[in-house]
């Protein structure tokens, strides 16, 4: 368990907030207990028996940190809840500490607008959750961040107005058509961000091609796992695999990047990911589409990032390191997390955005 959220009175603590509360808020900036965390993430040096002890926590289906909920009792979930608190039951603290900032809005894909299914095609959002998604872009620059391929995730939300930034991150897109918000007070920078194009990656667009290929050929005996091409990264879910075979679909995976160095293996919700030994994730990407947006080193800037999967942990660190802005966990769990607040669920995302959209109005 993370000790971020324990008995910090932030300089800008919202008054109300922190009278009888353990979380803190805004994140205060963090240092060496960011990089432990980073080092969980990243697992590519990791044992076999770590891989799957990892491959097993970040699956709901095992629920690994259920029994240690249960183990320890509603306190330990209380305790967790109290440095994680429901971002709709602080929904007035939020609103607060964003007055008079720019609210920038952040959002992952699957698992955070919309559920994990056990096809990754079909993850589709409900017409409700878009709804909700284009109210909210119409007052605040709004960026879907996932892991996914950006043209692959554009089809799932079909809103043009949004920026996009696929592969985690690799692969950014400024809005294709214009929101409401663009028209009351467009910065210089903001009308640069709109064509706004970063693709960091691109000179590994061969290899990722050729992994691809040798991958498909791996899985192709593992029943129920799908290679998923996301352009700058490749996904290998285990969503739909047995669990008696998950170790032998790790040491097949990691055994064609060991012709790879430099490609890196880290892993997410029920998927393995493979991406570029870069210095780029959603973290950076976040980072990026604030500069993009005239926002780089402005203090009235109050990014909102919601994710539910270890990659998101990324945009939460750059959060606490700038000391700005909310993260969001969308859990139904305690999990070790950098975010500030948590959700439950999409329901509960679609929910908040609403609330945004209404407190705007
Ligand atoms: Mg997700």
């Amino acid at each position: 368990m993370t000790k971020h959220g324990v008995v910090v009175v932030p300089e800008d603590t919202v008054v109300g907030v922190a009278a009888g509360r353990h979380f803190s808020f805004p994140p205060p900036r963090t240092g060496d207990s960011c990089k432990m965390l980073a080092g969980q993430i990243d697992l590519g040096a990791a044992m076999m028996g770590s891989w799957l002890d990892s491959m097993k926590a970040s699956s709901p289906r095992y629920k690994l940190v259920a029994p240690r909920v249960a183990a320890a009792g509603d306190a330990e979930q209380d305790d967790w809840m109290e440095k994680h608190p429901s971002a709709l039951g602080e929904f007035e603290s939020l609103v607060a500490a964003a007055s008079g900032k720019q609210i920038v809005m952040f959002l992952d894909y699957d698992g955070t607008l919309s559920p994990i299914v056990e096809d990754p095609d079909s993850a589709v959002m409900t017409d409700e959750m878009r709804e909700a998604v284009r109210s909210v872009a119409e007052h605040f620059p709004t960026a879907i961040v996932s892991g996914r391929g950006r043209d692959k995730v554009f089809n799932f939300v079909r809103l043009a107005e949004l920026y996009y930034a696929g592969s985690h991150g690799m692969d950014i897109q400024g809005p294709t058509a214009d929101s409401n918000h663009h028209l009351n007070t467009p910065s210089k920078g903001e009308k640069q961000a709109r064509s706004v194009l970063c693709q960091p990656a691109s000179e590994f667009l061969p290899m990722i091609g050729e992994v691809h290929d040798l991958l498909v050929e791996k899985m192709a005996v593992i029943p129920g796992a799908m290679v998923e091409n996301n352009k700058f990264c490749l996904s290998v879910h285990f969503r739909c695999v047995d669990e008696k075979t998950w170790g032998t679909l790790a040491e097949q995976v990691r055994s064609v990047l060991r012709e790879y160095p430099r490609l890196r293996l880290t892993q997410g919700r029920k998927v393995l990911e493979i991406r570029p030994v870069i210095k780029w994730d959603k973290g950076r990407a976040l980072e990026f589409l604030l500069g993009a947006l005239g926002f780089a080193d402005r203090t009235d800037v109050f990014p909102i990032y919601i994710g539910d999967d270890r990659t998101d942990e990324d945009a939460f660190k750059v959060l606490r390191s700038r000391g700005q802005g909310a993260g969001i966990l969308v859990t139904r769990f305690p999990k070790d997390t950098l975010a500030s607040f948590s959700l439950r669920d999409p329901d509960e995302v679609k929910d908040l955005l609403r609330e945004l959209v209404i407190s705007k109005s």
